[in-house]
């Protein structure tokens, strides 16, 4: 039973609801087992309320009983802990919002409790989400679910795991550039960022506000669809937040048509410093769309060599800024000092990790005066200039394929002293926020028995499409379906 359900996909799940096979309760103890018995493994959760999961789904399988049928209907789900859920605590991954407990819904998580979904944990995240592996925890770094070794990818660690490793069908991230798109690859998982404004950021801690973008994941495209689906619509209290075009394809998505459908790829993803085997594999994925029909056409990017120094410009600029208010003052841990000032800066000094520190430093620096010009204000040029490709690319191609990553998942420790390597982890990923476009990571395949991911840009708002070419992609290939060989293991063992 266990097994089963951990490794379901949410549509599978969700017709065992509406067929009266399953019960949300029955899938809420068996979602909690599962992660009691593997936590020790992945340490993907933060906390959890089993009591009151539990009550959720007692009141979805009502609804249920009822008639009432949703796409997120008594589905299970995992937040990562940069969410506020009332009631539970908002930890960041950092020590500074240690005991600080959310007293309000996130829009998003209040329309996924709307619709009847039923979250059943936070997760694991680098802290405040500034990382690419899932190590800069202060709760410590989460496992990767095909190699313990290994990282999971970050900052969206624990949400990706909690997927991968079946604690539940569909997870919440948030990718800033990459942080649900570069643990999706490394994991084997469907992630979408969105549109940057499709998805509210409200009750989301702000890390870098012109790039923040909530993401979705599943083991498919159809499941990510479902849990979108009751989460867009422009929402008044995110000034940013826009109406997602063709939203009402979501609940039940169908595959696209692949025939004439036009391909790019990006020579400038394909260079040095990617390894073959991801290669090969986004190639084959690339032919798999080819044989249905696809065109396949070479295209440039030009600008995409300044994307990493752009995005980490802009990006610790405006986390300098979104820290500042993590003073000890209103909320979280304070460290008393007889001063004010003393209070201040050793509450900062002990409650953020290396990381956090360095961008808050490097940031400050940027913006400061005789550097702005020569650093802010030259990356908001060039990201004009990057967002530009883009617009010139969606005029041959309907959509972009590239690699998420240049390697497969690292093993734990490779990168933590060598802050540059863990950057450049990012070097597919960071692109498309600047743009402010919709990507997503789809499972493409694997080397050596790790997970690679494939990364699907599209134009502006054409979100419903993206995961429409993916659901027809995954109607082909099997990829997906694939679980952790451990894994299976570890959950029979257990029942
Ligand atoms: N790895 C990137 C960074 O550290 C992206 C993080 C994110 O998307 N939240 O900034």
């Amino acid at each position: 039973m266990a097994a089963t359900i951990g490794i379901s996909s949410l549509e599978d799940i969700r017709e065992g609801l509406s067929s009266g096979d399953l019960s949300s309760q029955s899938l809420v103890r068996v979602c909690l087992e599962n992660l009691q018995l593997l936590e020790p493994s992945f340490n993907a959760i933060t906390s959890t309320d089993p009591g009151r999961c539990l009550n959720l789904a007692k009141a979805a399988d009502a609804r249920l009983q009822q008639g009432e049928r949703g796409p997120m209907l008594g589905i299970p789900i995992v937040l990562k802990d940069n969410l506020h859920w009332t009631g539970l605590p908002v930890s960041n991954g950092s020590k500074i919002t240690a005991g600080y407990v959310a007293h309000y819904d996130a829009t998003v998580v209040q329309r996924l409790l709307e619709a009847g979904a039923v979250p059943i944990a936070k997760a694991n995240m680098d802290e405040f989400a500034m990382g690419s592996s899932g190590e800069y925890s202060a709760f410590g770094p989460t496992r990767n679910p095909w190699d313990l070794s290994r990282v999971p990818g970050g900052s969206s660690s624990g949400s990706i795991v909690s997927v991968a490793a079946g604690y539940a069908p569909f997870a919440l991230g948030s990718d800033t550039g990459g942080s649900v798109r570069l643990p999706a690859g490394f994991c084997n998982v469907t992630a979408l960022r969105p549109t940057y404004g499709v998805l509210s950021r409200y009750g989301v801690t702000a890390m870098a506000s012109s790039l923040d973008q909530v993401g979705p994941a599943a083991r498919t495209a159809a499941g990510v669809a479902a849990g979108l689906s009751v989460m867009t619509g422009r929402d008044p209290k995110d000034s940013t937040s826009v109406d997602l075009p063709r939203a009402e394809q979501l609940a039940n998505l169908k595959p696209a048509l692949l025939k004439g459908l036009r391909v790019g790829l990006p020579m400038e993803y394909f260079g040095g410093g990617l390894d073959p085997a991801v290669r090969g594999i986004v190639e084959r994925a690339v032919r798999t769309l080819e044989q249905e029909g696809a065109s396949v056409l070479e295209i440039s990017l030009p600008h995409t060599s300044y994307a990493i120094d752009t995005y980490y410009l802009i990006c610790t600029s405006e986390v300098s800024s979104n820290m500042s208010r993590f003073d000890g003052v209103r909320y979280g841990a304070r460290q008393s000092a007889d001063t004010l000032d003393g209070m201040l800066s050793g509450t900062r000094e002990q409650g953020f990790g290396a990381e956090v520190k360095r961008r808050i430093l490097l940031g400050a620096f940027c913006l400061s005066k005789g550097y702005y010009d020569a650093l802010y204000l030259k990356a908001l040029k060039a990201r004009t200039l990057i967002t530009k490709d883009f617009t010139d690319a969606f005029e041959k191609v309907d959509v972009i394929a590239t690699p998420v990553s240049p390697n497969v998942a690292f093993p734990i420790g490779d990168k933590t002293l060598d802050p540059m390597a863990m950057y450049l982890a990012d070097a597919y990923t960071v692109t498309t926020p600047l743009a402010a476009l919709p990507c997503l990571s789809m499972p493409g395949g694997f080397s050596n028995g790790l997970p690679v991911g494939v990364q699907l840009i599209g134009p502006s708002l054409s979100d419903v499409h993206l995961l429409e070419v993916v659901h027809a992609f995954q109607q082909l290939t099997d990829h997906h379906l694939q679980t952790p060989p451990h894994l299976n293991r570890g959950v029979n063992h257990g029942h």
